[in-house]
């Protein structure tokens, strides 16, 4: 498996490297901008590390330029600021997947995981298109993490990047009891601190979203004193 790491600071660069090569993966190293579309295309990649600042060309940029050439390779941007991953979710760029830095490796091979066996292993796919396997079914509701919208009924629903991300999380832990340090790590991502009334308050209002009835939850079980439960 061959991964093309895009990022200009070289502490960040040399220790995804190490990391990912441990783990197996060949790595290829880019640090300006203005190669990485070239480099991507140069030869056949599983999966693309995008950091967002780069110098000369921006990650968003590089990756819609990738997508418009019709690249399919999985790409997990890397950004350093939290308005840049609602800047995500909020443009189109055809990325897969955004970590919050600074991320912890270990989400990291997780998610890079769970990209390559959709990528490679075509059984799991519910449809021709991977737009299909981005899409996620419970009651009437679908998270489509393609799109980053939520759909009710067929209709969207007004969602925040942070609301849509917790949901993700919750839905791809279907069935297991999450903390709330493990929704903290998975959503805010290591080394943001926020306090545990902070993420309560952003499942109550999903709940308002997903949920029937949202002070008897159907879907997102509070589990007491410990976090919440998916259960769909
Ligand atoms: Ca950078």
């Amino acid at each position: 498996m061959k991964i093309l790491v895009i990022e200009d600071e070289p502490g960040i660069a040399f220790s995804l490297e190490t990391d990912l090569q441990t783990e197996g993966y060949e790595v290829t190293l880019v640090a300006d901008g203005a190669q990485a579309v070239p480099r991507a295309l140069a030869e056949p990649f599983d999966l693309i590390l995008l950091d967002v600042m780069l110098p000369n060309k921006d990650g968003f940029e590089i990756c819609r330029q990738l997508r418009h050439k019709g690249l399919k390779t999985p790409i997990i941007l890397l950004t350093a600021k939290t308005h840049e991953a609602e800047k995500i979710l909020g443009l189109d760029v055809g990325a897969d997947d955004y970590m919050t830095k600074p991320f912890s490796l270990h989400e990291l091979r997780a998610r890079i995981r769970a990209l390559l066996r959709r990528a490679t292993n075509p059984l799991t796919d519910r449809g021709a298109s991977s737009e299909a396997n981005d899409v996620q079914r419970f009651g009437t509701c679908e998270l489509d993490m393609t799109r980053f919208e939520l759909r009710r009924n067929g209709n969207c629903v007004e969602t925040t990047a942070l609301e849509l991300k917790l949901l993700a999380a919750f839905v791809r832990n279907r069935g297991r009891l999450l903390t709330r340090e493990r929704l903290l790590d998975e959503v805010w991502g290591s080394g943001i601190s926020v306090t545990d009334r902070v993420i309560d308050n952003h499942v109550v209002s999903l709940r308002k979203k997903i949920e029937d009835e949202p002070t008897v939850p159907r879907y997102l079980i509070s589990v007491r004193g410990v976090g919440y439960r998916f259960d769909g």
